[in-house]
C-alpha cells in the first residue's frame, strides 16, 4: 500500500514514500493506516533529513475511496485530516512529488506538505462538487490561502482539474520537474537546510483577499451553472470563511458542512450517478471489439452532421453521403459553421478545425461506402426510407462492416431483415446536437452480434459518449418512457394547467427544461408522426389528448415555425405563453368533458416524473434496459433529468417506493389504466426493496 525508499541525496537521506493502490492510489482507511505508520518512522528516524510522498503510475492519487463514504470506514483513525495536519506539524520537511493526476483528497494532501514539485504531465484538482461534496480535508481553507481566492474558487466550484504549467503559474506547486522525486528531494534537503522556505500555509485569516462581491458573484454564477445543487454553494461558504476566521476555525467549519454534504440526499445521489456511468459501459459478454477506422454517415441533417463532427473529433475517417447536391452542401455548410463557432469561442485552434474538416469526405454516391467499417445512418424516420438505405448499403458495403440506424423508435429487427448480416446491424441512437450530447443508446437487436455491441460501445468510449445497452421497442429506454411523461403533461394541461405551469413546476424540480418546452425544442410535427403511426393499434377506451394534435394542425411545429406550445420571438429560444394556446386548450377540455381545476406543483410532479417511474419499471422488467441505473444515465446524460436527484429510478428510492407505489395506485384509480403499477414496482416496494437493489 505504501512502499518506502531511502535516497541518498548530498550525503543526505530522503524517505521516498510512494503510496500504491491501483487503479488510482486512492487513500482509503487502509492507506491511510499505512502512509500514517510510514511517515511516523519517517518522522522519527533520525537518519532521515526530509520525508517525500509520491504515487505509483499514472496517479499521485484520486482521493478518497467513495466507496467508503457513510461507511464506518471513514472513521479510521488517522483520517486524512489528521495526517495533514500531521504533516503539516511535522519537525522536518515532508514535499509532494506529484509524479501525476492529484484529485481530491490526494491534492489535499500535497497542500499540507512544505513544497511541491509537480510533473509536467501531472493533473491537479478537487473535483468534490460534481459528487455534491466539498473538499472535506481542508481544500477550502488551504487552496484559496495558496493561490488567493479568485482561482481558488475557480477550482473548487468549477471542479475541473488543472495541468502542471498552469500550477506553477498560479503558485499552487514550487516547480514542475521531469523527474518530481527527484526534484523533490532535492528541494527537501534544501528545506531541511533552511535553504529554501517552507510553503505551508498562514494560519490567519486570508487580509484584504477579496470583496464580498466576489463571493456574491460566485453564489450567482453558481445557481445559474448548477441550478438546484447545493454542493457549489456550500464550498464558496467554506471558501469565505477564509477571509473571516483562522485555519483552525475554518477547518472545523468545513468538515461540518462536509458532513452535512455526505449525508444528504444530493450528494448519494451524484454518487449513484457517478457510479452508474461507470457501471453502464459494462457488457455482459467479454466479446472481442473489431477495428473501426472509416465511418460512413448516411444523412447530413440535423443528426447525421452533429455524429460526423463526433467521428472527426474523435478521429475517424467519414464519408458523409446525401441524396442531393443541395442537402450535402446545406449539410457541410452547417458543419463548418459550428466549426467556425467553437474555433471562435477557443475550443478548438484553427488547425485543429482544418484536421477534422479534412477528415469529413462529402458524397453523392454510395459507392464511396465500399471500405468503411462501419455506417451510421441519419436519414428521414420512415420505415420505407430506412429499409431502401439499408438494402443499398448490404449491397455495397464490405461483408464485414457494421451497420447502424439513428433512428429514434423504429423497428432495428424489420430494419436488420432486409440485409443479408442481421448479426451487424444494430441501433446507435445519439441525440441532439449529437456532437455535444454525451448520451448513446445502443440499440441491440434480436440478431446483432455481441462482438458487434463491444465494437461499438469501444467506439462510443473514445467519442467520449456514455454508451448505455437497450432493447428494440418503441423508442428504447428515453423515447419510450418520454411518451408516457408527456402524455401526464397533456393531460395536465386539458385538466387545469398552463403550459408555464407545468413547465414551471419541472423546472423548479430540477429539470433542465420542461416537457412542453422540450417539445417545442424538439419539432412537434416528430411526435404528431409518431402517434399518427401508433393511431391504429392505440384501443378506442383510452384516454387520448388531442392537444397537441391540435396545436400541429394550426401549422405550429415548435421553435423552428415560431410556435408551438409558446410563441418565440425571431432568432429567440425564450418561450412566450400564448393565450391562443391556452384557449385551445380550454376548448379541448371542454370538449372532453374536463371540468377545469387548481392543480398543484406537487401533483404535476408526482403525475409526470411517477409516470416515468412506472415504465422504467416495466422496461427494467422486459430486459430492455440491463439495470435500472442505466436508465438513470439514460434521463440524466439525455434528457436533463437533475442529476443532484440521481435520476428517475433512484429518485423513487430515494423518495420510498412504498410511497410511490401508493400515490401510483391512487392515480389507477382515478386516472384509469395507463396508471397500473408495473409488477416489478409491485414486487419491490412490498418486499422492502429498492430498484439500487434489483
Ligand atoms: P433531418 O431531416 O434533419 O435530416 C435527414 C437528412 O437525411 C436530410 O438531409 C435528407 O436529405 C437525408 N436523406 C434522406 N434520405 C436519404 C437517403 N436515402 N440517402 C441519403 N440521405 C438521405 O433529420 P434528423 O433530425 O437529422 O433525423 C435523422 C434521423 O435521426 C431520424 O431517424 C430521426 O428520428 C433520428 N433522430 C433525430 C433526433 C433529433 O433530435 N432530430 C434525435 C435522435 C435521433
Amino acid at each position: 500500500m505504501v512502499h518506502v525508499e531511502i535516497r541518498h541525496v548530498d550525503q543526505a537521506a530522503i524517505a521516498v514514500l510512494r503510496i500504491d493502490n491501483p487503479p488510482v492510489n486512492s487513500v482509503g482507511s487502509q492507506v491511510r493506516v499505512a502512509l500514517g505508520e510510514q511517515l511516523d518512522k519517517a518522522l522519527a528516524d533520525a537518519q532521515v533529513n526530509a520525508v517525500v510522498l509520491t504515487g505509483s503510475g499514472r496517479f499521485f492519487s484520486g482521493g478518497a475511496d467513495i466507496r467508503e463514504f457513510n461507511t464506518p470506514k471513514t472513521q479510521v483513525r488517522p483520517l486524512l485530516r489528521e495526517l495533514i495536519a500531521r504533516i503539516e506539524g511535522a519537525g522536518k520537511p515532508v514535499v509532494a512529488a506529484i509524479n501525476g493526476t492529484a484529485l481530491g483528497g490526494g491534492l489535499e494532501l500535497t497542500l499540507g506538505c512544505h513544497g511541491r514539485v509537480a510533473s509536467e504531465t501531472a493533473k491537479l484538482g478537487l473535483p468534490e462538487v460534481k459528487l455534491g461534496v466539498l473538499p472535506g480535508a481542508g481544500g477550502t481553507q488551504r487552496l484559496p490561502r495558496i493561490i488567493g481566492i479568485a482561482a481558488a474558487l475557480d477550482m473548487i466550484v468549477g471542479g475541473e482539474p488543472i495541468a502542471a504549467h498552469k500550477a506553477l503559474a498560479n503558485g499552487l506547486v514550487d516547480e514542475v520537474a521531469a523527474d518530481p522525486i527527484d526534484a523533490a528531494c532535492r528541494l527537501g534537503l534544501a528545506l531541511s537546510r533552511g535553504e529554501r522556505e517552507s510553503r505551508t500555509v498562514d494560519p490567519a485569516p486570508l487580509r484584504n483577499a477579496a470583496s464580498e462581491s466576489v463571493f456574491e458573484a460566485a453564489r450567482r454564477d453558481a445557481q445559474r451553472r448548477y441550478r438546484g445543487c447545493i454542493a457549489p454553494l456550500e464550498c464558496i461558504g467554506c471558501i469565505e470563511q477564509t477571509v473571516h476566521t483562522s485555519l483552525e476555525a475554518g477547518l472545523a467549519y468545513e468538515a461540518d458542512r462536509f458532513k452535512f454534504l455526505v449525508e444528504g440526499d444530493q450528494s448519494k445521489a451524484q454518487r449513484h450517478v457517478f457510479f452508474a456511468e461507470r457501471q453502464a459501459t459494462k457488457l455482459p459478454s467479454a466479446a472481442e471489439p473489431s477495428q473501426i477506422a472509416r465511418v460512413g454517415v448516411v444523412g447530413a441533417g440535423t443528426m447525421g452532421g452533429g455524429i460526423a463532427m463526433s467521428l472527426a473529433n474523435g478521429g475517424y475517417w467519414v464519408v458523409l453521403l446525401e441524396q442531393t447536391e443541395a442537402a450535402l452542401q446545406r449539410g457541410w455548410n452547417t458543419i463548418q459553421g459550428n466549426y467556425a463557432a467553437s474555433s471562435k469561442r477557443g475550443r478548438f485552434t484553427e488547425q485543429e478545425v482544418k484536421d477534422r474538416l479534412s477528415r469529413i469526405q462529402c458524397s453523392l454516391e454510395y459507392g464511396d461506402l465500399a471500405d468503411v467499417d462501419l455506417v451510421i445512418e441519419a436519414a428521414f424516420e420512415d420505415m420505407q426510407v430506412k429499409k431502401e438505405i439499408f438494402t443499398r448499403l448490404d449491397a455495397v458495403c464490405k461483408p464485414t462492416a457494421i451497420l447502424a440506424s439513428n433512428t429514434s423508435r423504429l423497428d432495428i429487427n424489420e430494419i436488420a431483415a432486409v440485409t443479408s448480416r442481421p448479426a451487424q446491424v444494430l441501433g446507435m441512437h445519439f441525440f441532439s446536437p449529437a456532437n455535444v450530447m454525451r448520451l448513446l443508446e445502443v440499440v441491440k437487436g434480436a440478431k446483432t452480434s455481441d462482438s458487434v455491441i463491444a465494437t461499438v460501445f469501444r467506439l462510443a468510449v473514445r467519442l467520449n459518449k456514455i454508451p448505455v445497452l437497450v432493447g428494440v421497442c418503441d423508442g428504447f429506454v428515453g423515447n419510450r418512457m418520454v411518451s408516457h411523461y408527456t402524455r401526464e403533461a397533456y393531460f395536465l394541461l386539458e385538466e387545469g394547467c398552463t403550459p408555464a405551469q407545468v413547465d414551471g413546476a419541472l423546472r423548479r424540480f430540477g429539470m433542465a427544461m420542461g416537457p412542453l418546452q422540450m417539445q417545442d425544442m424538439a419539432g412537434l410535427d416528430i411526435s404528431w408522426a409518431a402517434r399518427k403511426r401508433q393511431a391504429p393499434t392505440r384501443p378506442a377506451h383510452l384516454r387520448y389528448s388531442k392537444v397537441a394534435d391540435r396545436i400541429c394542425e394550426m401549422g405550429r411545429f415548435g421553435q423552428k415555425t415560431g410556435s408551438g406550445f409558446y410563441r418565440y420571438e425571431a432568432g429567440s429560444r425564450e418561450p412566450i405563453p400564448d393565450p391562443e394556446i391556452d384557449a385551445l386548450i380550454a376548448q379541448c377540455s371542454a370538449e372532453a368533458g374536463i371540468t377545469r381545476r387548481e392543480i398543484s406543483d406537487e401533483e404535476i410532479i408526482a403525475r409526470t416524473i411517477y409516470a416515468l417511474v412506472n415504465e422504467g419499471a416495466r422496461i427494467v422488467q422486459d430486459g430492455i434496459a440491463q439495470r435500472a441505473s442505466d436508465i438513470d444515465v439514460v434521463y440524466v446524460a439525455g434528457y436533463g433529468f437533475p442529476m443532484f436527484r440521481g435520476g428517475p429510478m433512484f429518485y423513487a428510492d430515494t423518495v420510498g417506493l412504498p410511497e410511490v407505489l401508493a400515490t401510483i395506485r391512487r392515480f389507477h384509480e382515478q386516472h384509469g389504466e395507463y396508471w397500473e403499477p408495473a409488477p416489478l414496482l409491485v414486487e419491490l416496494a412490498e418486499s422492502g426493496r429498492r430498484f439500487s437493489d434489483s
